[in-house]
């Protein structure tokens, strides 16, 4: 199967991106939807974390609590490895298959943090990696309208991603998002054509 990764800083616009690849039929395969699933109440992975980390991270309705696990985290470099050492395996398992099941001429595979996994290690799991940019000034300034956040809250999470220029040096293909939707629309239907003859040229080529 041939499978892009898409990745892109805070409020780039990837769900917005992804949006549009599923409407012109393309499987999206989403690792924060899959975070979610993965620890739904009943799973393994959510036995692993209580395990790990106690009781006290579940709600009184036997979800995890996202917020506190996420807090706790934060501030302990070790817990924080703990929790990836028991989720990431988890979501990569996730991932595969649901995008053996997905089907499509092509896939999406959403990884927020694929850059910042390392560049080679993104390049096992996809063929392409298509980054969303935009100015950091409109990703501040989306964060800030969508989330009410204040400046500061907004850069310090920039801050904590990978740069813009870390990011575009990994990409094989860019989205500029700093037009208007018409414009989002356009470079992405341009991309799905190059994906699409992509994938079916590797398909002749292995039939052949
Ligand atoms: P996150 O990293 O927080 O998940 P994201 O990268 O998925 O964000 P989106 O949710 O697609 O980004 O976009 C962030 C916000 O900016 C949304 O409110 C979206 O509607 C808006 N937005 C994105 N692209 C455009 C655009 N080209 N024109 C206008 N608004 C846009």
């Amino acid at each position: 199967m041939y499978r892009i990764g898409l990745t892109g800083g805070i409020a780039s616009g990837k769900t917005t991106v992804s949006q549009l690849f599923a409407a012109l039929g393309v499987p999206i395969i989403d690792s924060d939807e899959i975070a979610r699933d993965i620890v739904a109440p009943g799973t393994a992975t959510l036995a692993a974390i209580i395990g790990r980390f106690g009781r006290e991270l579940l709600q009184p309705d036997g979800q995890l609590d996202r917020r506190r696990l996420r807090e706790l985290v934060f501030a302990d470099a070790t817990a924080r490895r703990d929790l990836e050492a028991i989720t990431h395996p988890a979501i990569r398992a996730e991932m595969d298959r649901r995008s053996a099941i997905a089907g499509g001429d092509y896939q999406i595979l959403a990884i927020p943090l694929l850059v910042e996994g390392g560049a080679a290690r993104a390049r096992e799991r996809v063929e392409r990696i298509l980054v969303v940019d935009c100015p950091e000034a409109l990703q501040i300034r989306r964060v800030m309208a969508r989330d009410r956040s204040t400046e500061a809250a907004a850069r310090a999470v920039l801050a904590a991603q990978a740069s813009r220029e870390a990011r575009l040096a990994a990409a094989d293909d860019v989205i500029v998002n700093h037009g208007d939707l018409a414009d989002l629309r356009s470079q992405v239907e341009a991309l799905h054509t190059q994906y699409r003859n992509a994938a079916r040229d590797g398909r002749r080529d292995v039939a052949q």
